[in-house]
Parts: C-alpha cells; structure tokens; sequence
C-alpha cells in the first residue's frame, strides 16, 4: 500500500500501548536493564527507552529465539510419538522502538528461513508480528546503513516509522495493512501538513563504501591466505559478533531427554571452529582466517548471489560487542580497496 503520513503525539501513543494491551498483544521494544537497553516485554510506553544508538542484541530473538523447541517427543511401545509446536499459540507481538536497520534485517531472515528449506514456525511468527520503527535522530562511528542499502529513516521491513519531529511529536509513516492496522481506531492521529521535514529530523550518514565493489572483491581475494590472516588476527573465534547480529541465523539441532524429550534449535555461529567440524574428524574450515572469510562471504556474495538480499545492514553491532575491536565496517573498506 501507498505510505499513509500522519502526525502522532505521545498521548496517542500511550493510547495505542493501551490498545494493544487489551488485545492481548504482546509488546516488545528497548527497555533499560541496569547498564544496557535491550528488547524486553513492555506494557507501557514509559518503560520503553529510545534515546540510545541501538540495543545491545537485536530483535531477531522475536522470530528466532536463541533457543526454541521445534518439536517434543515421547517413545511409547517402541514408538516415538511427535507432538509439533501448536503454530495457532504463538503471541501476536508489536514489536516497537527498533531502529529501520533493524526492521530492514528481517528481510534478510526471512530470504533465509524460507530459501531451500521453508520453516514454518518462523514464518508463523513473522505473520503475526507489526514491526513499528523508530528513526534514527544518532549514529555513531559504528553505523553504515546506508552503505549497505538502508538509511535512518527508511521505512523497508516496518509496518510503521515514527520520526520524531519534536517533543514528543512523531510522524507515523504508515506502510503496510498491519501498520494500519496497529493504528486501528485510534483518535489523535493528524493529517501530515506538506511543511513536516522529516529529512531534518534524522541522522546525517555518508556512505563509507561502494557495496556494489564489495562482492567482486572478495571473489578476487578469496584464495589470498595472507590477506585473511592479516584481517581476522585478532579475531578470538568467539562468536559475539553473531550472537548480536540481526542477520545471522546459524543454528544447530539438538534432542534433550532419552525416551521423551524435546528436540531443539540452538544459536550457533560460523566464527566457531567446532560449527563446520564434521563427525569423522575432518575440518573444511580449520582456521579462524577461514571462517572470519565465511562469514564477510557469507553476509556479502554469498546472500546477495542466492537471496538476493545482503546479509548485513549496517547496524554496528558486532564492532561494538567485539571483545578485541575487529571493525566490519573498517574490515570491508579494506577489502573494497585491497590491490588485485
Ligand atoms: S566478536 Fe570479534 S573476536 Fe569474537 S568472533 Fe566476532 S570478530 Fe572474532
Ligand atoms: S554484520 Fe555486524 S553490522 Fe552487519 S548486520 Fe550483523 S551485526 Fe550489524
């Protein structure tokens, strides 16, 4: 549908928390937690804190938990009996407050999670999912939106983008049937007058690459050992990086119990040498060099080859959740730049 502009304050928004609320809705957005601010479940919009660049982890876990059962199972008579996951129970969810990098990485999720091998469960989750964005007024030396497609105020992979224009003034750019939705009957929201700037109202963010070089580039440096081992140097193998990633989406399956139990998805990253260790012993990617390569190849040819969709948009997290300050953002540049 064609983005509906109106101008919302925070009374009404408070009104719309209220709204959900009654509806049984589940509301998640960036919460104050001691020292950091991350997605928690909120009842109100006075919990919710939207001053920061950005959480500390992303949104994924709305649509990919960290750890989920797929199925549980009982063994009776020398039969397994499989109970599926009651798809109808999963919680319709707003999920307010992200930024629109945010918003925009479930566009890589789902190329994912519905590519060779549809899983259901996701796509249950993001059906009933409004995403409700929130512009970027900040960035900071982390971000690169908009060198990877995306910019602080796009509205790509939201059902509404707020831009605040003043205190406690939004915009609410409306652009998709749960969006409206979301919106439902609620009083309060004005006709967007012509005069409203939104551009002045967000971030200022050079591009800081050409995308379009960084593929090429690494086809070019793929078999160049030296070049891979100078990046990923410092690189500890830990796997903050994917953890905090709203992009990544490597898991492994695991059954819990012995007779009767649950079989599980698991977060998992590539950056971990046992992820690609296979059950004879053998490592095709036995180096930390191969597997920091796997994964800028992974998020930067390999999606946009099969998927169509980059693997990355720019959110920082990973720099800033880096224990020992590997940069992507620097890292690319390099690799955009690197001599043939
Ligand atoms: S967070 Fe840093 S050290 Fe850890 S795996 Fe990622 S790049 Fe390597
Ligand atoms: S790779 Fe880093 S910058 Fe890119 S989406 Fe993931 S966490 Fe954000």
């Amino acid at each position: 549908m064609e983005s509906d502009k109106k101008l919302i304050g925070r009374s009404e928004l408070e009104k719309l928390f209220s709204q959900w609320q009654s509806q049984g809705t589940r509301i998640l957005a960036p919460k104050k937690n001691n020292d950091t601010i991350d997605f928690a479940l909120v009842t109100t919009l006075a919990e919710v804190s939207l001053d920061q660049v950005q959480t500390v982890q992303s949104a994924k876990t709305s649509v990919f938990p960290r750890v989920e059962e797929l199925f549980s199972f009982t063994s009776r008579d020398g039969r397994v009996v499989i109970r599926e996951r009651d798809r109808n129970a999963l919680p319709a969810t707003v999920l307010f407050g992200v930024r629109p990098c945010d918003a925009a990485a479930f566009a890589a999720l789902k190329a994912i999670f519905t590519w060779d091998s549809p899983d259901d469960l996701f796509s249950a989750r993001m059906e009933k999912m409004t995403v409700i964005a929130v512009s970027c007024a900040r960035a900071d030396a982390y971000c690169f939106c908009t060198s990877v497609g995306g910019g602080p105020g796009a509205t790509a992979g939201s059902d509404m983008l707020l831009t605040e224009t003043g205190p406690g003034e939004y915009l609410a750019e409306i652009v998709s049937e749960k969006g409206l939705m979301a919106v439902g009957e609620t009083s309060g929201l004005r006709p967007c007058p012509a005069n409203v700037n939104k551009e002045a109202h967000l971030a200022k963010l050079e591009p800081a690459f050409a995308r379009e070089k960084v593929a090429p580039a690494l086809a070019r440096l793929f078999d160049d050992a030296a070049f891979w081992a100078e990046q990923s140097l410092r690189c500890l193998g830990c796997g903050a990086c994917a953890y905090v990633c709203p992009t990544c989406a490597c898991f492994d399956i695991q059954d819990e119990g012995g007779g009767s139990g649950q079989r599980l998805r698991c977060w998992d990253s590539c950056g971990f040498g046992l992820f690609t260790l296979h059950t004879s012993g053998h490592n095709p990617r036995p180096v930390q060099s191969q597997r920091w390569r796997q994964r800028l190849m992974h998020k930067f040819a390999y999606m946009p080859e099969r998927q169509q969709v980059l693997g990355c948009v720019g959110c920082g997290r990973c720099s800033r959740a880096c224990p020992v300050d590997m940069n992507i953002l620097e890292h690319v540049r390099s690799i955009t730049e690197a001599k043939p």
